[in-house]
């Protein structure tokens, strides 16, 4: 450096010390006793909504929050195993690490979907709900469905793709324990019913799965809703537009669905596909909480395949917010492409 540069340098600098000095207090933010108001951290960083056009339907993403999967109430010593069952533990380790994804704990979002056909409005599963058993920072359905302008009473159909805590929880009001949606008729498949209310689900469950918990989820939302719940079959058109597809493996009757509209596709995948790395790109590795994974995985192979194979939109309900883009045929597998904004009417 010469000796004007160094002058030049030292001059800039004293005049952006200056400058930082003239900077009004409040834009600087925040120090105790200045009298500033910066507003403490609320914790909330649910993302709200997220709307867009499939042809004449107008379909709204609505996050229910994010939670870190509870594995307390699997049988697994490893966070890994979770998504990535049976798999050589550095090999894993290696993958996760790779794609900055933690290997200490599995964070996950979840975000229940509404389908506005114009005169009728269906929400695709209805997230934990705000129990006092459901994580802190999820059961946020109620205040995304206001912010995106949509009162729980004009909802018509609710459809669950399964009958988890976190796809059903959000149907009874926590407080009072009456519908969350007043006039909704709710449609769940006949295979998934009869799994969730009949003999054979504690036998399933055990020992890998703590199934007291989901037992009484399941059987306490859809028993208190017994005179609303309408049973489908796996493979039929349950509204316009609106196609269940069996998707057994997670649970033996769960369903992804199918949505069309003036020749546009969107396919809603629950929890058959629920992440946009691992099950994308190494769709043949089991998923611990799959609870028949090699079906599990014939599932996600075989929607993964149609979507790629068709170019049709996806929406995940465990991706990260919104969970909306495509399949790309990648080897033998997959890779996620999410939409941008630009993409969607
Ligand atoms: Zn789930």
């Amino acid at each position: 450096m010469t000796s004007v540069d160094r002058r030049d340098f030292v001059r800039l600098n004293a005049a952006a010390l200056a400058g930082a000095v003239l900077i009004p207090t409040p834009l600087r933010g925040g120090e105790p006793g200045t009298g500033t108001r910066r507003p403490a951290p609320s914790g909330n960083r649910s993302p709200g909504f997220y709307r867009f056009g499939l042809g004449d339907t107008e379909i709204t993403v609505l996050s229910d929050g994010h939670f870190h999967f509870p594995i307390e109430l699997i049988a697994v010593d490893d966070p890994l195993d979770v998504m990535a069952f049976d798999v050589d533990p550095e090999r894993r380790e290696e993958y996760f690490r790779s794609n900055l994804f933690p290997v200490d704990h599995i964070p996950l979002q979840a975000s229940p979907i509404l389908i506005d056909s114009g005169d009728r409005r269906t929400l695709v599963d209805s997230g934990f709900g705000a129990g006092p058993d459901s994580p802190p920072t999820g059961g946020r359905l109620s205040s995304s469905l206001a912010a995106a302008g949509v009162p729980p009473e004009s909802i018509d159909t609710v459809i669950l793709t399964h009958a988890h805590p976190d796809h059903l929880g959000g149907l009874l009001d926590p407080q009072t324990g009456a519908p969350a949606f007043r006039d909704a008729e709710v449609l769940i498949s006949e295979r998934e019913f009869e799994f969730w209310t009949g003999e054979e689900a504690p036998a399933a469950l055990e020992p890998d799965f703590e199934a007291e918990p989901l037992l009484a989820a399941a059987r306490g939302v859809l028993g208190a809703l017994e005179d609303r719940v309408r049973t489908i079959r796996s493979d039929e058109e349950v509204a316009t537009g609106i196609r269940s597809i069996p998707s057994p493996g997670h649970t033996p009757g769960h369903i992804a669905l199918g949505v069309e509209s003036r020749g546009h596709e969107l396919l809603i995948v629950g929890d058959a596909v629920v992440a946009t790395h691992v099950s994308f790109e190494h769709p043949e590795w089991h998923l611990f909480t799959d609870i028949d994974r090699e079906e599990g995985v014939r599932s996600r192979r075989r929607l993964l395949d149609r979507a790629a194979t068709d170019e049709m939109l996806i929406l995940g309900f465990h991706f990260p917010f919104p969970g909306l883009g495509y399949a790309l045929e990648h080897g033998d597998a997959y890779r996620w492409h999410p939409a941008g904004w630009n993409v969607l009417s």
